[in-house]
């Protein structure tokens, strides 16, 4: 599997492609159309997963949607952030019309054609925060990154929720964590950091 990472304009929001063979499947949607196009040429897109709903990471998930013909993946959480720009910070950014979406809620595993994507609710950067397993990567959105974690301050956000997310993924085994933002990072120096991180917010 070959990982792409485009790094948006908007709040530098980082956009991941996974290739395998001649198909793909897309984590958040900040970059740009016409950009996905191109790294995505010669694949099928099967499917689009968004980490949360703050608009640098769901922008131009509808636009992914109907130009590759395929579904938006994302927590059931998730609608009321995207119809409320006051709750998903985009201005005027609002999604009304869902029939392109398919919801989860509870945590599994989502198979595509040529992909394996297992699900973790991990709420406290925003209730429909969500991470994604694939092989031993490790796909967090905004609740941690390489030398930090996500503010808790937003619209539905919450302190103690981050924390049990944050043991949470102290108990996943992966081998490199992508974040929403920034540099992906080793799990070596994350369990590290997670420590250090539970320590400070169980104070
Ligand atoms: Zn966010």
């Amino acid at each position: 599997m070959e990982i792409k990472k485009i790094t948006s304009t908007l709040l530098a929001s980082n956009t991941y492609i996974l290739i395998k063979d001649n198909s793909s499947i897309i984590i958040d949607s900040g970059a740009k159309l016409e950009d996905v196009i191109k790294t995505t040429q010669g694949t099928k897109v099967e499917g689009i997963f968004l980490t949360h709903g703050h608009y640098d990471h769901s922008f131009n998930s509808i636009k992914y949607s109907k130009n590759f013909n395929c579904k938006i993946f994302a927590s059931k959480e998730i609608a009321e952030t995207l119809s409320n720009p006051s709750k998903n910070y985009g201005d005027d950014f609002k999604i009304n019309n869902f029939e392109d979406f398919i919801f989860f809620d509870k945590e599994g595993t989502i198979k595509t054609p040529n992909f394996e994507i297992k699900t973790y609710n991990l709420p406290g950067h925003s209730k429909c925060s969500v991470g994604y397993l694939i092989d031993d990567i490790f796909f967090c959105g905004d609740v941690l990154f390489k030398r930090g974690i996500g503010r808790t301050d937003l619209f539905g956000g919450n302190k103690a929720e981050m924390l049990s997310s944050l043991k949470k993924i102290n108990n996943i085994n992966f081998k490199l964590i992508k974040s929403g933002h920034g540099e992906e990072s080793f799990y070596n120096e994350q369990i590290r950091n997670l420590s250090t991180f539970i320590k400070f917010l169980s104070r």
